[in-house]
């Protein structure tokens, strides 16, 4: 979970429609952007064929990853970012402005056929106004529910998926009633707000609560919080799945993600745990986003325990860093998938065509990561493995930004993980 700005609300999501509008996007002509409502208020799915343009707010990796999917199939796109040299405006035509910026967020609609977002922090009133100014099919129910943990656990829990055990803790004496129930060691959360393990402490001892209640809500008032029940999980995957306007629901297969320094540092799929365990991951990733009539790509973070239980950490209502794998490793990408979910095409084949790893570049590794798939690569030779290089674009490199990424296609995951350890790049 990312940084909270202001919580969404107000609109109206499109679910499950009886009558479907088809606007097409004729000899790349506009078609009619702002949205049709059934008699309920709810906003009616559109297909829109390329041709059509797709806004974005937001112009980072993940909007540019999207509008280079999306451009391969004819669409349009153009990017609202405050960013001048954003890494999606550098491929798309962009509106430079700050996110909650109305007359901006207004050219961006009278721009756009249909609008999605690459982040989940979106301001409150600029949502409002761009649904209804234009056609925002993925709503913004789902941002508001993927905004608070809290929320998002009972969403999690009403589709019928389990989440770890918690308990909702506003002060110290709450917390401590807490603990006693789900007994330590567990992990105490802001509600909003923390992203990247900030904002979460491990309590592992009665003694540390006070020091992890302070650490975690300095100074705040009433604060939000949320107790877990520490998960002593075997790994850590995620599901990333597609439900598009008028219903159709997919997922790829799941990714083992491992995390250094709470950053992701590879993905490996196929992930290391029985097939079983896979296909139980994929379904309850599915039963999600329907249970959600989420629109668009949802990606699904669990831990898998020892006896094979599955636990759902987060949501994110986006394409994620952990589905890149699917760029070249897959039939259809994450992004292709996003663009078709919410331009209501029917949805792609999310077979995987090779084992791969995908590693993040990040600033440290940046110089090093180019020259090593850029030059004579003697281990990927021997290893059988090839590297499809990623880079953002982005103007500055810093240390723990994401700056890229290397999908490494190989025959089989541990040569691909053999790879990472011989380029020795990531050992800072
Ligand atoms: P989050 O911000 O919720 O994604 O948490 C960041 C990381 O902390 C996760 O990727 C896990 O490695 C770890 N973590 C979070 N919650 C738990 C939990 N309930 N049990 C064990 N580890 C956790």
């Amino acid at each position: 979970m990312r940084p909270e700005e202001l919580k969404a609300g107000g609109m109206e999501r499109g679910g499950e429609a009886a009558t479907e509008s088809v606007a097409i996007a004729a000899e790349a002509g506009r078609v009619s952007a702002s949205a049709e409502r059934a008699e309920t208020g709810a906003v009616l799915p559109k297909t829109l064929l390329p041709g059509a343009t797709v806004g974005v707010l937001g112009g980072g990796q993940l909007g540019r990853m999207m509008a280079l999917a999306g451009s391969a199939m004819g669409y349009r796109f153009v990017a609202l970012d405050p960013a001048p040299d954003a890494p999606c405006g550098q491929v798309t035509p962009q509106i430079t402005a700050a996110y909650n910026d109305r007359d901006a967020a207004r050219e961006l609609a009278r721009r756009s056929d249909v609008i999605t977002y690459e982040f989940e922090n979106v301001d409150a009133g600029v949502a409002a106004l761009l649904a209804e100014e234009s056609y925002v099919p993925q709503g913004s129910a789902l941002l508001y529910t993927t905004q608070h943990r809290l929320r998002e656990k009972a969403a999690i829990e009403a589709a019928g998926v389990p989440v770890a055990p918690y308990r909702k803790v506003g002060s110290l004496a709450e917390l401590e009633a807490a603990a006693a129930e789900l007994g330590l060691p567990c992990v105490l959360k802001t509600a909003t707000g923390g992203y990247d393990g900030k904002g979460q402490a491990v309590i592992r001892r009665p003694e540390e609560l006070a020091a992890a209640f302070r650490q975690v809500a300095p100074g705040a008032q009433a604060p939000e919080l949320v107790l877990e029940k520490f998960i002593a999980f075997q790994c850590e995957i995620s599901v990333i799945a597609a439900r598009s306007a008028s219903g159709e629901v997919k997922s790829f297969p799941p990714a083992e993600n491992i995390h250094v320094d709470n950053i992701l540092h590879l993905s490996i799929v196929p992930a290391r745990v029985p097939e079983e365990i896979q296909r139980r991951a994929c379904e309850l990733a599915e039963q999600i986003v329907s249970g959600m009539n989420a629109v668009g790509l949802l990606a699904v973070e669990m831990f898998v325990t020892e006896n094979g239980e599955l636990f759902v950490n987060e949501l994110a209502p986006r394409p994620h860093n952990s589905g890149h794998y699917t760029m070249d490793a897959c039939i259809t990408s994450q992004f292709e998938q996003h663009v078709r979910a919410i331009c209501n095409l029917p949805l792609g084949d999310t077979s995987l065509l090779t084992p791969v790893v995908m590693v993040n570049v990040l600033g440290q590794h940046l110089e090093g990561a180019i020259q090593a798939a850029c030059s004579a690569d003697e281990a990927a030779n021997k290893l059988g493995v090839s590297p499809k290089l990623h880079i953002y674009g982005k103007t500055e490199s810093k240390t723990g930004r994401k700056m890229g990424h290397i999908n490494l296609l190989c025959k089989d995951t541990g040569d691909g993980l053999s790879w990472v350890e011989q380029t020795n790049l990531w050992r800072n």
